[in-house]
């Protein structure tokens, strides 16, 4: 009996998992890519003999099976790195997970009472409601976390981060990409920290601690060695071939259609943007699900890749800022990046943005550099060099209202019996790399079933 078939457009971490779970099923696999290197938004860049993440990247164990995969890929390579993260809020620096102790020494006792009031008041709210859900982020913040931790520190930095005020954003946004913190969770996590309780179980949530996966080539090592591995055990897998057009026929995608030409296929996992996946699609689409695709937007995000002469800028893996031109910055040697020459380091920092603004374009750098020193990291001097990595599609926009356009697309690609479209891209949503893999081995697995 001929195998089945699978082609998989895009290969970051899902088109690559997907790759994988496909060849232990006994498929034919056959993956295109756009870039040179595989990875997607976990790709590597290198710069000077440096490796940069497009923001620091790094795998977390929660999903067991997908570790596993990814662990004997990486073999030698993997490195593991114990969370050590901060967050600079109000001036100060606090570990992120929180720490009991900081949260005790750092935030004034109103403030923290206040907060925990909020969050237990929230909490009780959410078990026994006297309202319905609010629609927008303003109302899906408060509900999860209580209004005065909302007026603290949500309200400023979700503004900042996205370009658009909470109330502008889908509550949806909300429950898809933040943390349930509970008032309890916290109380325990304090008294874990002052050696007062028995440490739970690592799963993933707002305060938990753990043990990260990496490289000392940073987040490129693991898509390298997924795209070895599936290329060794018979995959086909072609980069630098970006899918021009998807040809379909009565409901089924028949070829995949690139500048060396068209594939026949049998069955799709798409991993592309999936605006980008109903453009491509040959005969078009009806008119409403492309108006319905445009309408889903893509917060891009420009990193600027520096090389300083300087030992080290920090002592956290990364850390968070609120009141900057960045909201984070990365220094990835000190989860053990090689880093040349000697003496030297790296950081990553990352901004939000729009294609062509300031910081697209990098005319930002003067404004990155002056609070890279106000933030006491490093000095204009110290940089060697600075290299831009672009991300079009860093975020999906979670609108108001983004549902019903949504919606729309996925209603009509159903209809095609053998394409799904997944992963981060594909499915318009927030995975981390483990649970993007998890897509793609899902829908994989559908459509081989
Ligand atoms: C700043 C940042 C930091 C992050 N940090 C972490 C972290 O520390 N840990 C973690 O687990 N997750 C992290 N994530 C999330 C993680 O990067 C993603 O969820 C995951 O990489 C998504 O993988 P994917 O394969 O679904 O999508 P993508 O990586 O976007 O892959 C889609 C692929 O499709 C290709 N493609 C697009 N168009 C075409 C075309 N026409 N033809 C062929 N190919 C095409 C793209 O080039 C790309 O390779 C982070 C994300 C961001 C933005």
């Amino acid at each position: 009996m001929t195998p089945p078939q699978l082609t998989i457009l895009g290969g970051g971490v899902c088109g690559l998992y997907a790759a994988h779970h496909a060849l232990a099923r006994g498929a034919r696999v056959v993956l295109l890519e756009k870039e040179e290197r595989y990875g997607g938004l976990a790709a590597g860049h290198l710069c000077d003999g440096n490796w940069f993440d497009l923001g620091v990247h790094m795998l977390h164990a929660f999903d067991r099976e997908v570790f596993e995969t990814c662990r004997e890929a990486m073999g030698g390579e993997r490195l593991e790195v114990p969370l050590k993260s901060h967050i600079k809020w109000g001036g100060k620096l606090y570990h992120y997970p929180l720490r009991g102790r900081d949260i005790l020494a750092g935030i004034p006792p109103l403030t923290l009472a206040r907060c925990l009031g909020g969050l237990a008041l929230a909490e009780l709210e959410s078990r026994f409601p006297s309202r319905p859900p609010g629609a927008d982020a303003e109302s899906a913040l408060i509900e999860l976390y209580g209004e005065p931790l909302y007026e603290f520190f949500f309200e400023d930095f979700t503004h900042r981060y996205w370009g658009l005020h909470p109330r502008e954003l889908s509550a949806e946004f909300v429950r898809r990409k933040m943390p349930r913190l509970s008032a309890l969770d916290v109380f325990k996590n304090l008294l874990e920290k002052l050696h007062l309780a028995r440490p739970r179980d690592a799963t993933e949530g707002a305060l938990r601690f753990e043990t990260l996966h990496y490289s000392r080539t940073g987040s490129e090592a693991l898509p390298r060695k997924l795209a070895e591995s599936a290329r060794a055990q018979g995959a086909e897998l072609r980069s630098a071939q970006p899918v021009e057009r998807i040809h379909h026929q009565h409901g089924r995608i028949q070829a995949v259609e690139t500048a060396q030409g068209q594939l026949p296929v049998d069955n799709v996992l798409s991993t592309l943007p999936l605006p980008e996946l109903v453009k491509k699609l040959s005969p078009a689409a009806p008119e409403a699900v492309r108006a319905a695709a445009a309408r889903l937007r893509f917060k891009p995000m420009t990193v600027y890749a520096l090389l300083l002469k300087k030992d080290r800028c920090m002592d956290a893996l990364y850390t968070y800022y609120r009141d900057r031109i960045f909201h984070r910055v990365g220094e990835p040697k000190n989860a053990g990046l090689e880093v040349t020459p000697a003496g030297h380091t790296t950081l990553i920092v990352e901004t939000t943005c729009e294609v062509g603004d300031r910081k697209w374009t990098g005319e930002a750098l003067p404004d990155i550099l002056a609070d890279l020193a106000a933030e006491g990291l490093c000095t204009a001097e110290e940089v060697v060099s600075q290299r831009l990595i672009h991300a079009r599609h860093a975020y999906p926009v979670f609108a108001l209202g983004f549902e019903k356009h949504l919606a729309v697309v996925t209603d009509y690609l159903a209809g095609f019996a053998n394409l799904r479209s997944t992963g981060r891209q594909g499915a318009f949503t927030y995975p981390n790399m483990h649970t993007a893999m998890r897509m793609g081995a899902e829908a994989a697995h559908e459509l081989l079933s």
